[in-house]
């Protein structure tokens, strides 16, 4: 680290990670740094998905709205393999809003941006559609619309590795302590106590972006951020089916069902103010209001016996004067700081992270081209036929790995192709190496060598979502893999684990 970087970006979120990727593919050198695991923070705890938000309409957010719309398209056209296309059911109800906002909105949804993979909406019998069956009768009509997920966290990762490929230095679990600047030269000090230099700083600390404003850059002229903590909770699968709901509350609020890792159900959010991000967790009132929420349409109501894992993360939100957490903008903005190469990202979404790069990058390099609209993520660079979207791509893909490699269970070919995408590929090749009980060795050794992780939670509940199938036995494995002492050995994973990283601790 002797050479000063053109750019330093402080985080490595999913806003980190996707400036850092743009800024390396332009050609700048660029060092990304995390304080904790790359996407440990906000990042991996998200509603996972790639919406427009119909939700934001109904506060005149067209902008952010048609811009997040246009993006769904982009994300799952670059990373087939994490990414697709998600139906959500939102049933009627005559005391929540009345139909005809319902269709004005679905229609505004459909209409704001070009779509080519997402299917339009459409007015549905939930006395004749299977959706129904899992709603209670008192429910005959709603609307069916289209989104996407994706895996935040795997994103993350992709991006990240995208930066190491294109020449980028990656430091997880290194905190950014300091940062002087004198003579056109950033010299920043890191919580390991080594130091590198660089041109420019961006920091994407989300939910600590104030903070590192002050306390790492010396600036006071960010804006102020409010923190809202989001939980959610996995229950056992809801109901058969693809669609997700998109349920309305009497508080005005909305609550998501989604189908989750094939045998669960993701239901949330809730929203609270906290006042410091770190080590944050889902309260047992979050848990039993999102149950209450659920359990007013569903026909099997769930109990908190069918809650198998709780995850929180923390959304910083641009202070707004005289708005409520639910009315302030998703949106991003980028803060440059008064006579210094620094610039501060706050808000935004993972839906946005590539077009918020872009903007960053136009700014600290407009002479630069942007270029990663039609670049596919590591892992979703699946050979295309001549006009093919990536989604096509990839399921053609798939079925031709899952015959090449007949000699495993299809299940676990699809596995790592939905994780790893081109890279299952020379992995099956190879082998996979012992069974750990529904992990191989051969995945641990990849997510320890080219992905950084370093722990059996960065497998469990990043890198994959297998915590939430493995029994004891297995997850013991693979902790005594990665060298972790007894102790932890022991934990059920279906015990709340999935807890917030605390940057400083580095
Ligand atoms: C409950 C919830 C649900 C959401 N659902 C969706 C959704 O469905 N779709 C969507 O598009 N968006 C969603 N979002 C928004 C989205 O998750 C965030 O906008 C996005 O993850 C923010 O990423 P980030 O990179 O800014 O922050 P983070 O992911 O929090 O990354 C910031 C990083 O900075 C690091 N850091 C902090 N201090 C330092 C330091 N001193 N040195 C080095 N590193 C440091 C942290 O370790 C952290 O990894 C949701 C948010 C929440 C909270």
């Amino acid at each position: 680290m002797d050479q000063p970087f053109d750019l330093l970006v402080i985080g490595g979120g999913i806003n980190g990670a996707g400036i850092a990727r743009d800024a390396a593919g332009r050609g700048l050198t660029v060092a990304l740094v995390d304080a904790g695991d790359i996407g440990g923070a906000t990042s991996s705890a998200s509603t996972k998905l790639i919406h427009g938000g119909l939700r934001y309409l109904e506060f005149y957010q067209f902008g952010l709205v048609r811009k997040a719309l246009a993006e769904r398209e982009v994300l799952l056209d670059i990373a087939p393999h994490i990414s697709w296309p998600q139906s959500f059911v939102l049933p009627h109800s005559p005391e929540q809003r009345p139909e005809w906002m319902l269709r004005a909105g679905t229609w505004l949804y459909d209409h704001l941006a070009r779509r080519d993979v997402v299917p339009g909406s459409a007015k549905i019998d939930l006395r004749q559609d299977r959706a129904g069956r899992a709603l209670l009768p008192a429910f005959r009509t709603g609307f069916r619309y289209w989104d996407g997920w994706v895996d935040d966290a795997r994103l993350v990762i992709a991006n990240a590795q995208d930066v190491r490929a294109r020449g980028g230095t990656v430091l997880p679990r290194t905190r950014v302590a300091r940062a002087t600047f004198a003579d056109g030269l950033w010299t920043v000090t890191l919580g390991d106590g080594r130091t590198l230099a660089a041109r420019r700083i961006v920091n994407a600390a989300g939910p600590w972006a104030e903070e590192v404003a002050r306390t790492v850059l010396g600036r006071n002229d960010a804006p102020a951020l409010r923190l809202v903590q989001g939980s959610h909770l996995v229950t056992r699968r809801v109901h058969l089916g693809r669609d997700a709901f998109m349920l309305q509350q009497p508080d005005g609020r909305i609550v998501f069902v989604i189908p989750y890792e094939r045998d669960f159900s993701l239901i949330g959010t809730t929203e609270r103010s906290v006042a410091a991000p770190g080590a944050v967790a889902m309260s047992d009132d979050e848990a039993d209001y999102l149950l209450a929420a659920v359990n007013r349409y569903l026909a099997r109501p769930l109990s908190a016996d069918d809650v198998v894992h709780r995850f929180a993360g923390v959304r910083p939100l641009i202070v707004e004067a005289g708005k409520g957490d639910r009315e302030t903008s998703r949106d991003y903005a980028l803060v440059d700081h008064a006579g210094v190469p620094a610039l501060t990202v706050v808000g935004g979404k993972i839906t946005t992270y590539r077009v918020l790069a872009e903007a960053v990058l136009k700014k600290i390099a407009p002479r630069t081209k942007a270029w990663t609209a039609a670049a596919p993520l590591p892992g979703g660079d699946v050979p295309r036929l001549a006009g093919e979207n990536g989604q096509a791509a990839f399921k053609r893909w798939l079925s031709n790995l899952t015959q090449a490699h007949e000699n495993y269970d299809p299940k676990i070919v699809r596995r790592l192709a939905h994780t790893l995408g081109t890279a299952a590929e020379p992995l099956l090749a190879a082998g996979l190496g012992d069974n750990f009980g529904g992990v191989f060795e051969a995945e641990l050794a990849h997510f320890r060598d080219a992905e950084w992780a370093r722990s059996s939670d960065d497998v469990l509940w990043r890198r994959t979502k297998l915590g939430l199938h493995l029994d004891p036995a297995a997850k013991a494995r693979v902790a005594a893999w990665f060298g972790e002492v007894a102790a932890s050995l022991t934990q059920d994973s279906r015990t709340p684990s999935h807890r917030f990283a605390t940057p400083g601790r580095a």
